[in-house]
């Protein structure tokens, strides 16, 4: 259930998306808020600034929560973010250890409105294959 207080810091995540777009980059913003409501962190989307594919904000702070926040803490602590995050950054949220994801358009709004800002084609895989020569080093790692 989303609250009128998570609706204050999705606008504040919104508005970071539009100053995205001020700077020149695309319109995604995001902010991680603690237990307690207070905003811990905050970025937006930096993708052509930095010419880097993957400097979307929810993935920088997914990673920022991992490095910094204590376990405990980031599972009591919500990201806030303007659009639901993409497959890359869902899966860095799975490994962020962040408890909940709270997030404005979904990605069918994000898509209905404009088709290239988020409709990825899927990249082809082939496999499994190699098993034995493949999984000596996971072995030797998790001995
Ligand atoms: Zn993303």
């Amino acid at each position: 259930m989303i609250t009128t207080a998570d609706q204050a810091l999705l606008r504040r995540a919104i508005g970071l998306a539009t100053r995205a777009v001020t700077l020149g980059d695309a319109p995604f913003g995001s902010l991680l808020a603690g237990p307690d409501g207070t905003v811990l962190a905050e970025d937006h989307n930096t993708v052509r600034r930095d010419n880097d594919i993957t400097a979307h904000p929810e993935l920088k702070l997914a990673r920022w929560a991992a490095r910094e926040l204590d376990p405990a803490t980031a599972a009591r602590t919500t990201m806030y973010t303007s659009c639901q995050p993409c497959g890359m950054c869902a899966g860095a949220l799975v490994r962020s250890g962040l408890g909940r994801v709270v997030y404005a358009l979904a990605t069918e709004q994000l898509v209905e409105l404009h088709p290239a800002a988020g409709d990825w084609p899927v990249v082809a895989q082939d496999g499994p294959d190699l098993f034995e020569e493949a999984r000596a080093p996971i072995d030797a790692y998790y001995a």
